[in-house]
């Protein structure tokens, strides 16, 4: 089998700890790039000892030299709270990490996947979501500096793409969960599962009536993988979630019987801009991937809850 040399940036975080324990199960060698904005050293202790791995603390929003065959740019934090924190270091992540990681494919010539975000589509009044729909994002709203800063890097991709024959792959992620989640990270899986396993109040946003659709952590990083070995002439975007869609009311209410708590639902004021519905298509994924989840919300709440048990 080939080895491949793999850049990882984002590595120290949930999605990207995951890929990189899976490249090097498939025997490849990565470099970890990260600044632990919001990774953690605990994701990736476990591979400091392999010969085959190597972390390098750096922030994407600055030039990065060295050669790889393949590029997964994961770098942005990814909860609301953590993106809200500092919003102009969000663009830069996004659009300026874009910038220096398109160069550095052109350079040496690797193939580069963008971690794209089910964001782009904003509230949706498509549904459930295909790729040709262009989405409804308010360009100054709170969660603009994620959901705009993500949709400038595809323009990057794709103008890297045509003028200068960089190989790229862009995936829309959808909401996903498990294992190695930042237990304060905010997103609504954690939030919940946190608190159920402390007793405490569980926070639904709004009514609880808007709908995600939530995807397990390994669906994911197959997804990934495929899309990055997809045939040279496919570039996506292409949607990466589960379609299973579930009002968040129903997932508190998943937790709380899975946990066994005594926590109440409390209600509490709607971010703005909080999109009401959100569903993959993911029929081009079928089609072009031959990729589908296969892990559905029940297994993969049972797995996520047994994590932060341990922790
Ligand atoms: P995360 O916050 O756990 O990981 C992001 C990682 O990027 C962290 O380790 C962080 O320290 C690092 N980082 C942030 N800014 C950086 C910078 N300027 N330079 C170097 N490193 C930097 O989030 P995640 O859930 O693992 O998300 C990973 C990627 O997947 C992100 O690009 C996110 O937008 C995308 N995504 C995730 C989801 C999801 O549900 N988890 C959904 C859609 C898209
Ligand atoms: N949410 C909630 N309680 C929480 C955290 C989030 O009701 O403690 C809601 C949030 O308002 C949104 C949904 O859950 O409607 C998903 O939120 P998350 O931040 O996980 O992801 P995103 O909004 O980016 O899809």
């Amino acid at each position: 089998m080939l080895r491949k040399k793999i850049l990882v940036t984002g590595g120290a975080g949930f999605v990207g700890s995951h890929l990189i324990d899976r490249l090097l199960q498939n025997g490849h060698e990565v470099i970890c790039v990260d600044n632990y904005f919001t990774g953690q050293k605990q994701n990736i202790i476990h591979l400091m000892e392999n010969p085959y791995f190597e972390y390098i603390r750096h922030d994407i929003t600055m030039p990065f030299f060295i050669e790889v065959d393949e590029i997964y740019n994961l770098a942005c934090p990814a909860s609301p709270i953590h993106y809200q924190y500092n919003p102009i270091k969000t663009v830069k992540t996004s659009v300026m990490g874009a910038i220096n990681m398109l160069g550095l494919a052109k350079r040496i010539n690797a193939k580069i996947l963008q971690a794209s975000t089910s964001e782009v589509y904003g509230d949706p009044q498509v549904h459930p979501q295909t790729e040709d729909y262009w989405g409804h994002v308010n360009p100054i709203g709170k969660r603009s500096c994620y959901d705009e800063g993500k949709r400038v890097a595809e323009t990057l991709f794709f103008n890297y793409y045509w003028q200068n024959a960089v190989q790229i792959k862009v995936i829309r992620i959808f909401n996903t969960y498990g294992p190695r989640m930042h237990p304060n990270d905010g997103r609504v899986v954690s939030n919940f599962i946190v608190q159920a396993l402390n007793g405490e109040d569980i926070t639904i946003y709004g009514d609880g009536t808007q709908t995600r659709s939530f995807q397990y952590i390994d669906d994911l990083v197959e997804g990934m993988i495929q899309a990055m070995n997809s045939r040279d002439d496919f570039t996506g975007p292409v949607n990466i979630g589960n379609p299973n869609e579930f009002t968040i009311k129903e997932l508190a209410e998943k937790v709380i019987e899975l946990t066994a708590t005594s926590s109440k639902i409390v209600y509490k004021e709607l971010p703005s801009d909080d999109p009401l519905q959100r569903q993959p298509d993911i029929s081009l994924a079928k089609k072009e991937l031959d990729w589908e989840p296969k892990i559905q919300l029940h297994d993969g709440l049972v797995k996520t809850i047994e994590y932060f048990k341990s922790l």
